[in-house]
């Protein structure tokens, strides 16, 4: 089994008539377990929809930074959601495509609202930390968050090596194939800590001319396990027993067919 550990299923309604199902498809033909990270309240619903008709994905509940002036004001509204949600994703902060500043404050009382649920509930966190890489660790220190998925980790050195020490688990996409400093961060990552994503469907655009499909999991394997001279064979198994083990206290995350909703 695959291992995609930050993808948003539900945004294949956006690419086009079939391109759910073409994916859906490609997912259980390569059988990748998918974590289908949410934007905000409507995606989640969506997303626990297309969990139900694919076993391989999982629905989590998160909003995303670029949603969080919309929650910032009631954040009551979102916790039903948190407690129905296995882990918490996409949460975290950015100061990198978000420019305007005066967004930064509702970003924080979101995440932090968020944070606070992930400590008092036990779960895992899927973060998103562009251009506020800083500020999400000392976050994850201040809310003492043990277990933590840093998703497409592009920042400085310095902070990733803290965030390695806190042990935090990274996913490695699609970049991994393109960017010098993507791999030196890939070759990195301790074993232990290493995961796959890519980001789907929109977070690849930039790289490959248009939306990702599921099997571009397949490249981003190929290429990790190139930087880290091993072979697609072992990081495969690495990254299937790092989120077994990210997640063993979790029963929501089983072998698919013995998840019991
Ligand atoms: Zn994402």
């Amino acid at each position: 089994m695959l291992i995609d550990a930050h993808a948003h299923v539900d945004r294949y309604d956006l690419v086009g008539e079939g391109a759910l199902e073409s994916a859906l498809r490609e997912i259980d033909q390569h059988r990748i377990l998918t974590i289908s990270n949410s934007m905000d309240l409507p995606s989640y619903e969506r997303n626990l929809a297309i969990g139900q008709k694919c076993d391989l994905v999982l629905p989590i509940f998160g909003v995303h930074p670029w949603n969080a002036p919309q929650y910032a004001d009631r954040l009551d509204d979102l916790r039903g959601a948190v407690e129905r949600s296995p882990m918490i994703g996409e949460i975290g902060l950015d100061y990198h495509f978000v420019e305007d500043d005066s967004l930064y404050p509702a970003q924080r009382r979101v995440f932090e609202f968020f944070l606070a649920a992930a400590r008092e509930q036990g779960k895992i966190v899927n973060l998103h930390t562009k251009g506020a890489e800083k500020t999400v660790l000392e976050l994850l220190d201040r809310y003492e968050i043990p277990r933590a998925i840093v998703h497409w980790y592009s920042g400085p050195l310095d902070i990733f090596r803290e965030m390695i020490a806190r042990g935090m688990y990274f996913t490695v996409g699609v970049e991994v194939l393109y960017s010098a400093h993507i791999q030196a961060i890939a070759r990195e990552i301790p074993s232990e800590r290493l995961l796959t994503e890519t980001d789907n469907p929109g977070g690849p655009k930039g790289f490959v001319g248009g939306p990702g499909m599921p099997a571009l999991l397949k490249e981003v394997i190929q290429g990790v396990a190139e930087v880290r001279k091993t072979t697609v064979e072992a990081i495969t198994e690495t990254v299937r027993s790092n989120l077994l083990e990210l997640a063993r206290d979790g029963p929501w995350l089983m072998e698919p067919g013995e998840r019991a909703d």
